[in-house]
């Protein structure tokens, strides 16, 4: 197999969003693995809670998609894992950027505006998708890239040593992203290694570490689909007030809606969300078409009216499965007290 190795142009590697699937060629080339890497989980944050992984590289050399496990949780060319935080509100109230291995602070770039892309535009980018980052050099050719910082929030210069777990920046929303996430590229000799699997073809029953610590390799656990936000609100939501965050709840004179966001679906998962009220009663059940594709995120939401005479006081639990194949492989229970 040939690698082809990547010119590091400053701090060009890019982190396309899933909805814009347009992205400059990047060979999706993996280096042999030395050992002597170990990558901690690099954000201070805790998958399954606070974060989830949205992209994994794209080890498919080809036009198509594959994840290390030959699954669809990345897009064409993405060099990088991506570690996404829920919304903007998560953002703003600050995550912090990790070192991931020792290192000495290689490069970096500040002043990229928090804008989404889909907002500035392309063009205005020049070059910059990786927004606000930092490379760190680790040694023996051995460097990671850490994209979509968070302006202003770089906690070190060039030159300086970091250990493991130091916090270098924030979060933002900096460069080619539509949504707040850490986008960490790791090489080696200025080739993109895969720190999931960094040798070898995908393999749906791959289980190693990778690069990963035992923590980090733990906490990373492939999924094959996640839920990344639930809520309620008192009207209807939609998929831009979900990424804002901060969305007003529901008060017993108002509607009742309660809403979803899962990411990394597969074509043909069919979705239900059903609101039961405090006697257990269902108030409303809300069922998917199967989808007709893979999503790398999808938004649904099921609600009823305010009424007559206001909410009865008591708990309102929602209930969101994911069937896939007729067996339910996600299930979240969520509630409000009203
Ligand atoms: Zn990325």
């Amino acid at each position: 197999m040939k690698f082809a190795p990547i010119l590091l142009a400053g701090l060009a590697a890019a982190c396309a969003p899933p909805a814009s699937q347009a992205q400059n060629p990047q060979p999706a080339a993996t280096a042999k693995a030395p050992a002597g890497l170990q990558l901690d989980f690099p954000v201070a944050c805790q998958i399954g809670a606070t974060c989830e992984v949205q992209n994994y590289v794209d080890r498919d050399p080809g036009p198509g998609v594959q994840d290390y496990r030959c699954g669809s949780n990345t897009y064409e060319a993405h060099g990088g894992v991506d570690i996404r935080v829920p919304d903007m509100a998560a953002q703003a109230a600050g995550v912090e950027v990790l070192a991931a291995a020792p290192g000495r602070v290689a490069r970096l770039r500040d002043g990229v505006p928090d804008i989404s892309v889909t907002v500035r535009g392309k063009a205005a980018l020049q070059g910059q998708d990786c927004g606000n980052g930092i490379v760190i050099d680790h040694g023996n050719a051995w460097e990671t890239q850490y994209c979509h910082l968070a302006q202003g929030s770089l906690k070190v210069k060039v030159g300086d040593q970091v250990a493991a777990g130091t916090p270098i920046a924030r979060i933002g929303l900096s460069g080619n992203t539509e949504y707040p996430h850490l986008h960490l590229t790791v090489r080696k000799d200025g080739a993109m290694v895969d720190p999931s699997a960094p040798e070898g073809a995908c393999d749906p029953a791959r289980n190693g570490p990778g690069l990963w610590s035992p923590p980090a390799a733990q906490a990373m656990a492939y999924k094959s689909g996640a839920v990344l936000n639930t809520g309620f609100a008192g009207a209807p939501v939609g998929m831009a007030a979900i990424e804002a965050g901060g969305v007003a709840g529901p008060t017993s004179a108002s509607a009742l809606v309660a809403y979803v966001r899962a990411i990394n679906l597969h074509g043909g998962d069919v979705q239900e969300l059903t609101l039961k009220g405090p006697g257990g009663e269902e108030l409303v059940s809300s069922t998917q078409p199967a989808l007709d594709r893979a999503k790398a995120q999808y938004f649904m939401m099921a609600g009823k009216k305010a009424q007559a005479n206001g909410w009865p006081p008591g708990r309102y639990v929602a209930t969101y499965t994911v069937r896939r194949g007729g067996k339910v492989v996600i299930s979240r229970t969520f509630e409000t007290t009203l």
